[in-house]
């Protein structure tokens, strides 16, 4: 059943407040609402592989890393709050002669827990999604345009990924599945993490679906996988084959502020046609995405 935008949009932010942060959730909606498919699909995209894919999942929500930081009490709420959305919590059963570490819940990145900020987690794994998704919103309000080529290659990737899943969720082996009175978010959310973590698989038959519900849910805290329906979020997004790398190659002046001289530097990228398509749609949309980042007004 197709839900409307408000619906949908207010599921996102409850999903993200609780697993990210309410400041993340708040820029990540409003970008949803005003951005093209690109931006869409990479927000939707992020929320489903950081969540489903982690690899410490008991510790995706929010408020089990700040009250497992909070017990430690080696953080102050401030400082525990902070590392909690920097996607940090602490490994409570270092091994003997070992400082307590700080992992982060996503991509198990280990930093000492006196250095901890999103920084150190960032040094320490630069391809975390959790980080780089994190970045890409807390962007959105700088003069930092965002739109850079690893996110446009990321969004690529999505398409591709997220095609195939919301058509493995839609298979008749989940249809005979959900017959079982599984809740369909918890089917959904269990099959996908499965779909994730073992590139892009997902079991034909029923009884192997049902199988994967019963060792993944005692993974996470009970209300995790309640708490983002993953079907509903796949649903408007058009998701098209077609547009990819065999399109040829376009080159594009991109103007790009540049951290070290702090100036604007033209810089010429090679775009898919896909991703000239994405630029485009961003400019359409936000006029003054030109010489400033998508989505600030
Ligand atoms: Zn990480």
């Amino acid at each position: 059943m197709a839900e409307s935008l408000p619906e949908l949009t207010e599921q996102l932010k409850s999903s993200l407040e609780l697993h990210y942060s309410p400041e993340i959730a708040t820029k990540a909606v409003e970008l949803y609402k005003r951005s093209g498919e690109e931006y869409k699909v990479y927000i939707v995209g992020c929320l489903i592989l950081t969540l489903t894919a982690s690899v410490k999942p008991e510790y995706t929500l929010l408020s089990r890393r700040k009250s497992n930081l909070l017990q430690s009490q080696l953080y102050s709420i401030e400082q525990a709050s902070e590392l909690a959305e920097s996607g940090l919590y602490l490994d409570d059963q270092p091994r003997p002669q070992q400082q307590h570490r700080l992992v982060c819940f996503h991509c198990s990145a280990k930093i000492p827990h006196q250095s901890g900020s999103l920084s150190a987690h960032r040094q320490a794994s630069p391809g975390c999604y959790f980080v780089r998704f994190f970045d890409f919103i807390k962007s959105m309000g700088s003069a930092d345009p965002s739109f850079t080529e690893s996110v446009i290659r990321d969004i690529g990737r999505y398409v591709k990924a997220l095609r195939k899943l919301k058509t493995d969720l839609c298979s008749q082996g989940m249809a005979i599945a959900m017959t079982y009175g599984f809740d369909n978010k918890l089917l959904t959310f269990c099959t996908a993490r499965h779909f994730m973590r073992n590139s892009g698989r997902v079991p034909d038959r029923a009884g192997d679906l049902i199988q994967l519900v019963h060792s993944i849910q005692p993974l996470f805290h009970e209300s995790v996988p309640l708490t983002v329906d993953i079907l509903a979020l796949l649903e408007p997004l058009k998701l098209l084959p077609g547009r990819p790398e065999s399109s040829g190659y376009h080159s594009v002046v991109v103007g790009q502020y540049d951290r070290l001289s702090g100036s604007m530097q033209s810089r010429v990228h090679s775009l898919t046609h896909a991703q000239l398509q994405a630029i485009q749609s961003v400019l359409t949309s936000n006029p003054s995405a030109s010489g400033a980042p998508p989505g600030q007004s």
